[in-house]
């Protein structure tokens, strides 16, 4: 598997969509854990963080996030509750936690939640970090979040990706209408990572994954339709954030379904920047290709995951 892809202190928890993958970088220094997962599960972080494979008892001496979303920060509070760990952030999402803007951490702007939590440090684009006895490089990587950080290491030319690249496509970026700096940043993000040449990737979902060239293909074909077509990038995000709400509340009733999408700020301002349409209609159009996909299906009168 991917173990041995690895330089034995860097342990990978892969997870789901509703959590973010785990990085843990093992040193007699102190151990620092990238990315806390989602508020639901986070006592499940707790108990893997503690588990033979993770801390095995010992402590934590650091909290890294890759960016300020609900499903990489949802840990947060409570690992810091249980290690007392100081808490590090890129520099361009502090303001944002500080502030607990519900807008740019996609919290209720997006039907998401998180535990608040207290940043310790900022870590500025082009810092250069020891963890895990390993050097890693912070490195902007605008676009699915404005504030993003990766983090390379030259050496073993291991990316810590986030969201920035997946090995099938990246997270969802928002349509030019709502951000016009969020497809190009994407696109000079893939470039930026493309250049670094990484022998392995380790993505904030999925496993770790060496084809790093295909993966950028895709990620860069994916790029070119959005580039060409908002209405395809607002049904992208509009299912992404659906689809990751039925695994947060398990079930959606069908009936309050539009009533969800006039309400919750990023489909109203999607359907009235791109959709144009009333919110039963955008709810049937982004339920019925999840549908199509196979990946939701109604219960009786319920939406559930498939
Ligand atoms: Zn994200």
């Amino acid at each position: 598997m991917f173990a041995n892809l690895l330089p034995p202190q860097v342990h990978v928890f892969v997870r789901d969509w509703l959590s973010a993958n785990h990085v843990l970088l093992k040193s007699r220094d102190g151990h620092v854990l990238i990315d806390s997962g989602y508020v639901r599960h986070a006592p499940l972080t707790l108990a893997l963080l503690d588990s033979a494979r993770g801390l095995a008892g010992e402590p934590l001496a650091k909290l890294v996030n890759t960016h300020g979303h609900s499903d990489h920060i949802g840990g947060n509070a409570a690992v810091a509750r249980k290690y007392g760990c100081p808490i590090a952030v890129p520099q361009g999402e502090a303001r944002a936690f500080d502030e607990w803007d519900q807008r740019v951490l996609l919290l209720d702007y997006a039907g998401q939640r998180a535990d608040r939590f207290t940043v310790d440090e900022v870590i500025p684009p082009g810092a250069s970090n020891v963890w895990g006895d390993l050097e890693w490089q912070a490195l902007a990587a605008p676009g699915h979040d404005m504030g993003a950080l990766v983090f390379w290491n030259p050496e073993h030319r291991i990316l810590i990706s986030g969201d920035a690249l997946w090995q099938h496509g990246f997270g969802l970026v928002l349509p030019r209408e709502l951000d016009p700096a969020a497809l190009p940043a994407t696109r000079a993000t893939l470039d930026a990572i493309a250049a670094l040449d990484a022998r392995v990737v380790i993505p904030g979902h999925g496993e770790p994954f060496t084809d790093v060239a295909a993966a950028l293909e895709r990620a860069y074909a994916r790029l070119a339709a959005f580039e060409t077509d908002s209405v395809r990038v607002a049904r992208y995000v509009a299912k992404a954030l659906l689809s990751f709400t039925l695994l947060d509340v398990r079930r959606m009733s069908l009936t309050e379904l539009p009533a969800h999408f006039a309400d919750v700020g990023i489909y109203r301002d999607l359907n009235a920047a791109v959709f144009r349409m009333p919110p039963a209609d955008m709810a049937a159009l982004i339920v019925g290709e999840l549908e199509r996909a196979g990946a939701i299906r109604r219960d009786g009168g319920f939406l559930v995951t498939a």
